[in-house]
């Protein structure tokens, strides 16, 4: 990364790119949304969070010419075997929006008491120097909470309204976007990234 301080970041998710963006503001490094390159989204069709995040930074990288990033993310519910998972984004259906998502989440729930609706968000991270790259940089991440049946709260995006912090009694979404973007599997996970950058790449 040393001779290319640019960096492109594998997606259109605006809640996304603000985390992003605010994690990355302290480090020497520019971060570039795909959009700026005219990038189109890759096609999903992995079955894991690495597939998926692999795709997404080859692509960028394939469009761009220049190192990518890429988060693939999504909330497990253990009551519902792990789902949505991977398929966090589009749960209520390819064109469907965080309202609708979340609508599919609670009914899923409802039979389910309270103290057994453990969830965990995770975001795997991939950085590639280059579409070929035959050592693609990993990192991951998680973050436990239980889901509830009433949004509560204004920040964050997704599934935030209706994950609680047990330790803390309040939601992602009433977190501080700043305390958010410590305590975050994302923030986590670039955290472990980025130090995997420097020991390979030098900073
Ligand atoms: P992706 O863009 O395919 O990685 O999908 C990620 C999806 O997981 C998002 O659209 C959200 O539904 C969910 N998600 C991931 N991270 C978060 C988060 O920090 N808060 C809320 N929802 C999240």
């Amino acid at each position: 990364m040393s001779d290319n301080r640019i960096v492109v970041l594998a997606s259109n998710n605006k809640g996304k790119l603000r985390e992003f963006g605010a994690m990355f503001e302290p480090l020497h490094i520019e971060i570039r949304p795909q959009a700026d390159y005219g990038i189109p989204e890759a096609e999903e069709t992995g079955l894991t969070f690495v597939e998926n995040a692999i795709l997404k930074a080859r692509n960028a990288c394939e469009h761009s010419g220049l190192p990518a990033m890429a988060d693939d993310s999504g909330i497990e519910v253990d009551a519902l075997q792990g789902a949505p998972g991977i398929y966090s984004a589009r749960y209520a259906g390819p064109e469907c929006n965080d309202d609708a998502n979340n609508e599919k989440l609670v009914a899923a729930l409802r039979h389910v008491p309270p103290a057994e609706r453990t969830a965990r968000y995770r975001a795997v991270l991939v950085y590639l120097r280059h579409p070929a790259d035959p050592a693609p940089l990993i990192a991951e991440g998680t973050w436990e909470g239980l889901i509830i049946d009433e949004a509560r709260g204004e920040n964050g995006f997704g599934y935030d309204p209706y994950f609680l912090l047990p330790e803390r009694g309040i939601t992602s979404a009433e977190l501080p976007p700043e305390e958010k973007n410590q305590l975050s599997h994302r923030a986590k996970a670039l955290r472990i990234l980025l130090e995997k950058i420097r020991e390979r790449d030098g900073e």
